[in-house]
């Protein structure tokens, strides 16, 4: 449609999450008509995040080092492990600062229909951290969706054997949607009102 280096651009932008093919034109044009020094900004940050960061060896949320910010704060209540599915969904948890302990990313959810096991999530590393002994309570703040619900009934057989206490975040929060989109309040609520499972 347009010439080389332009269309180039639209078909990357293309491939970002959220992005159809009139959105990346859009961006395009107006990273064209943008402040180069802008622009420059955003392309040395797209390069910086896929240079420094990664993601910790403990818990697999995204840091800068071996260890993230969290798992490295030793004010962290070690008694307390709160499972979500990504990196985002910590986020999600921490702005409504109500929770202390640790977290651990399992980098999605079981999903039979897109070949997506256990196996194929951090619940190896799960165990192994569980194995140690400290963790009392293991919070389950996955998705309120058939997979998120299918993977907290997994870790909750799993898991329960251990003598470890096994909880999920109350109802109230929109059945099928993602925990990064529940408000603050419902998420804070959902949590104080945590059950056994
Ligand atoms: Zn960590």
């Amino acid at each position: 449609m347009y010439e080389g280096v332009i269309q180039h651009l639209i078909d990357e932008l293309g491939r970002l999450p959220g992005v159809g093919p009139k959105g990346a034109q859009r961006i395009a044009f107006h990273l064209l008509a943008a402040d180069p020094d802008d622009v420059r900004r955003l392309a040395s940050a797209l390069v910086e995040v896929t240079e420094r960061v990664r993601f910790c060896k403990i818990c697999g949320n995204v840091a800068e080092a071996e260890e993230c910010r969290i798992c490295s704060d030793t004010r962290r209540d070690p008694t307390v492990i709160c499972v979500v599915e990504e990196p985002k969904d910590v986020a999600a948890v921490e702005k409504i600062r109500e929770f202390r302990g640790r977290y651990h990313v399992l980098g999605g959810a079981i999903n039979p229909l897109e070949g997506i096991g256990p196996d194929n999530l951090r619940i190896r590393e799960l165990m192994a951290r569980l194995a140690a002994g400290t963790v009392k309570e293991l919070i389950l703040a996955t998705d309120p969706n058939t997979e998120g619900e299918a993977t907290a009934t997994y870790l909750a057989l799993m898991v329960k054997p251990m003598g470890i206490a096994v909880t999920r975040l109350a109802s109230g929060l929109p059945v099928g949607g993602d925990l990064e989109y529940a408000d603050e309040i419902t998420l804070g609520r959902a949590f104080e009102g945590r059950r056994a499972v």
